[in-house]
């Protein structure tokens, strides 16, 4: 059978992983390119068990595991009005012992780093990407060392796609006016592997575990108020909000801030070039949704290319399939997302309504909340 060539442009999470599930293909040689990542140390990801297989395939992980947290329940509290309303959340409604597993992005990172050096199969290029051209029978990228022509040119290169850039795919994208603030605390109460969201007219605090008496904080707010934000102003934010679910806190000195952007890439191929990851679709961090959906882009790659064997990677009918097939799943996760995004952040009388209604009939009906947590899983994919 002929062999075909295929590079990855980004090693990132989600570059590494693709590049090792697709060095399982016996036909495909893999080119890994991008620096070895380095991501914030306070930055944790919470993996959905829906999607945590590949990394038990991958790279054995399984719990318990010392850097691994799982995450058993949530609780949404809205502090919209004066009395709060609380939702609780448990794995078991919708049969799991888990709904994620909360991971640090660079634990997961070095792990995966390791067993791509050691992976022969893959040819692993600490490289950066200058240029591409991009014709019917290959693609071209250039590097500071020469080029090379590929049957297939993945981006696996995050928001700010060099490869999305190159190539010429169109893509939408807004900056909203909040920033994201990421850190830890440690706390005197036990989170019994809980999750809580604090919901306030324009902000959110969620805490994650990392730890029994650890847990990662995910804080977005108005830009002004993050660049502002002191130690002592976080601590107090923390301590008021967090402390009838988590005790005392003690929060760390240092903090890490991201934009918070969306960004949706209006098709995932075009020619002999196509997208994965952030390069793709970018959404605000609430309901774990991001990392998990570039995971389920790799997972169908790789299904249409075993099942398609014989087929060139980089042909018209295989990068059509995976734009179909994963073009719904990454539009539903833009819209519902950047929706619940919006009806937090925003005064909006009608986005409060909409949450209201949300609230109540969520605390009403337990089907529909068997319903949103089945499909905030993507159980049925
Ligand atoms: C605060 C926060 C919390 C989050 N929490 C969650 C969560 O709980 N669950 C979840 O599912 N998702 C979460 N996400 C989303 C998740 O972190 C991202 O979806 C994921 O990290 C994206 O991975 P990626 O590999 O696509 O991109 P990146 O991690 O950005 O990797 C891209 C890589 O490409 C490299 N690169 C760039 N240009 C080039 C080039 N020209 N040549 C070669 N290499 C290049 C870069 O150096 C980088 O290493 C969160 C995001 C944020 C901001």
């Amino acid at each position: 059978m002929q062999n075909y060539k295929i590079a990855i442009v980004g090693s990132g999470i989600i570059g590494m992983t693709l590049a090792l599930q697709l060095s399982a293909i016996n036909h495909i040689n893999i080119t890994l390119f991008g620096k070895k990542p380095k991501y914030s140390e306070f930055k944790t990801t919470a993996i959905l068990a829906t999607s945590f297989d590949i990394y038990q395939q991958l790279l054995g992980l399984t719990v318990p595991h010392p850097q691994i947290s799982e995450l058993k329940k949530f609780k949404i509290i809205d502090e919209l009005k004066p009395k709060k309303k609380i939702i609780d959340f448990d794995a078991t409604e919708i049969n799991l012992n888990s709904f994620a597993y909360n991971i640090r992005d660079n634990y997961l990172a070095d792990r995966l780093y390791e067993e791509v050096k050691n992976n022969n199969s893959i040819t692993y290029k600490s490289e950066f990407i200058k240029g591409l051209e991009d014709g019917l029978d290959k693609t071209i990228l250039y590097t500071s060392h020469g080029s090379v022509g590929y049957d297939l040119v993945i981006g696996a290169d995050g928001r700010n796609s060099v490869i999305r850039q190159l190539a010429g795919i169109n893509f939408s994208k807004k900056t909203y006016k909040e920033n994201i603030l990421v850190t830890e605390i440690e706390h005197s109460n036990q989170n019994n592997n809980t999750s809580f969201e604090i919901q306030r007219n324009g902000s959110l605090l969620t805490s994650v575990p990392t730890g029994d008496k650890k847990s990662a904080i995910v804080m977005i707010d108005q830009s002004q108020i993050i660049e502002k934000m002191t130690v002592d102003a976080l601590d107090k934010i923390i301590r008021d909000s967090l402390l009838p679910y988590l005790g005392k806190t003690k929060v760390n000195k240092r903090y890490s801030t991201f934009p918070s952007q969306t960004i949706n890439a209006e098709k995932l191929f075009r020619n002999r070039v196509m997208l994965v990851g952030e390069s793709a679709h970018v959404i605000p961090p609430i309901g774990a949704q991001g990392l998990n959906l570039g995971l389920r882009d790799i997972i169908t790659f790789c299904k249409i290319l075993s099942d398609n064997e014989r087929k060139n990677p980089g042909s018209k009918t295989i990068l059509s399939s995976y734009n179909n097939l994963r073009w719904l799943d990454i539009y539903k996760r833009y819209k519902s997302v950047n929706l619940l995004y919006q009806s937090m952040m925003s005064n909006n009388a009608a986005y409060s309504a909409l949450r209201n209604i949300g609230f109540l009939t969520l605390n009403k009906s337990k089907r529909m909340k068997k319903t949103l947590l089945s499909e905030g899983l993507s159980v049925n994919n």
